[in-house]
């Protein structure tokens, strides 16, 4: 076993530390919380920086412009870049387009990339990824799906509601997930421009966090005509391809949050090394070196746990239940990390004088977006019970 980063990585990712701290965290400072978003014009400059610095869409290959990254080396990078909330869209590498890309490259047609995948990644357009419906369709449990594609002659017609579905406002294209005749074993994606008729974007739905450049929307699709050619894969293949999108992108969630974690710990560290109380500093008291402790052991547990499931991914072995593992694990120790980071900067830690609350509410929708923490302990528990997986 080697834990050594190798020096192509490790450079790397000394390179993106600086660049996140000295051009990215900085503008976190515009962030609108009326809005709970980045003004476009701030995100559109930092992205031409990132764009000249050569650190675009860092996940992707280096013939499709990205640095060609292993999943190794991606979760090292992408916990550098998620130290800022902020940070993965001005890289191009956010959810849900990041993994959309995966999507694309992977099943896409010439003319489905040509049209949605190159454009996604030179930046020029956004998408959605529409799973999950109102009650009772589909959510934790998949086999609820309503939304449904009838075929008629060399079309098919899709009726249903869909939401959250992440940066549909102003995306180009959204993918959706539909039953095909009503059936659930021909459970297909189909590729929806937004300009299609009978599609609505409902609303933006109110919520605790950041709402990204295109929110968390309810849609509606009224007897939308979807050609043949713009099915993504082949009917039947949804779950299939879900699971090939879901599982890498869990991941990259993870690495991101470990940053996230470990940007909040930090700035608890400064308050503490710096505050003094009863005559000594926060940060000399053992009962504050004990949070720090165990949230500095908490998120080097989940980053090993992301790393162990990049390497399987990487060495082509299933991953499933070491993502499960990763992506219960790492919400989990954000959640804890954050809310002890406020905890140890007292009243400034609970002020809009510091981020933490910001990273507070984003951090919140992790235990529960991509699967909720109970659905992931369900699937870890079965593989273990059933004798599929031994500790
Ligand atoms: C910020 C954010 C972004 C999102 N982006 C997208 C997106 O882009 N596209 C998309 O399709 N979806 C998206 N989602 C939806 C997300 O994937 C769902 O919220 C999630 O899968 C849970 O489904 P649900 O909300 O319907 O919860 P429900 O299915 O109603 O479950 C509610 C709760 O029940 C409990 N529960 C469920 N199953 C079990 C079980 N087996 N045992 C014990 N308890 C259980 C859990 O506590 C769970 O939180 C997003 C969600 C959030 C919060």
């Amino acid at each position: 076993m080697d834990f050594q980063i190798p020096e192509s990585v490790e450079s790397l990712r000394k390179q993106m530390r600086e660049f996140v701290e000295s051009e990215i965290i900085p503008l976190e400072k515009h962030y609108d919380y009326e809005t709970g978003r980045m003004p476009e014009n701030i995100n559109q400059q930092a992205r031409a920086k990132v764009k000249a610095a050569g650190f675009w869409t860092p996940h992707l290959s280096k013939k499709e412009g990205g640095l060609g990254l292993d999943q190794l080396g991606t979760c090292i990078i992408f916990s550098e870049l998620g130290r800022s909330p902020i940070a993965p869209y001005i890289f191009n590498c956010d959810a849900p387009d990041e993994g959309n890309m995966h999507l694309l490259a992977l099943a896409a047609t010439d003319k489905q990339k040509e049209l949605i995948l190159h454009p996604l990644c030179e930046g020029t357009l956004r998408t959605g990824f529409a799973m999950t419906e109102p009650s009772p369709g589909a959510g934790s449990d998949p086999t609820s799906l309503q939304t449904n594609a009838e075929k008629v002659g060399d079309k098919f017609i899709l009726n249903g509601r869909k939401w959250y579905c992440t940066g549909a406002n102003g995306a180009k294209y959204i993918i959706v997930m539909a039953k095909v005749n009503g059936s659930f074993r021909k459970t297909t994606m189909f590729l929806v421009p937004t300009t299609a008729k009978g599609y609505t974007m409902v609303r933006e739905i109110g919520l605790m966090g950041s709402h990204g450049p295109g929110g968390h929307c309810e849609l509606n699709f009224e007897n939308v005509e979807v050609p043949e050619d713009m099915v993504l894969g082949r009917v039947g293949e949804g779950f299939r391809l879900s699971q090939e999108r879901l599982g890498p992108a869990r991941l990259t969630h993870c690495m991101r949050w470990t940053g996230l974690a470990r940007r909040a710990l930090s700035i608890a560290r400064e308050y503490a090394k710096e505050r003094e109380v009863f005559s000594s500093k926060i940060a000399e008291h053992q009962g504050i070196q004990w949070l720090f402790a165990e949230c500095a052991t908490e998120i080097e547990m989940g980053f090993l746990l992301t790393l162990k499931a990049g390497w399987l991914l990487q060495t082509g072995q299933d991953a499933r239940q070491e993502i499960s593992m990763a992506k219960w694990k790492v919400s989990e120790s954000l959640c804890k990390t954050v809310d002890t980071a406020i905890q140890i900067c007292g009243g400034k830690g609970y002020s809009r004088d510091l981020p933490l609350e910001l990273f507070y509410r984003d951090a919140r929708a992790a235990r529960i977006a991509d699967g909720p923490s109970e659905v992931h302990k369900m699937v870890i528990g079965r593989n273990y019970v059933s004798g599929k997986w031994d500790a």
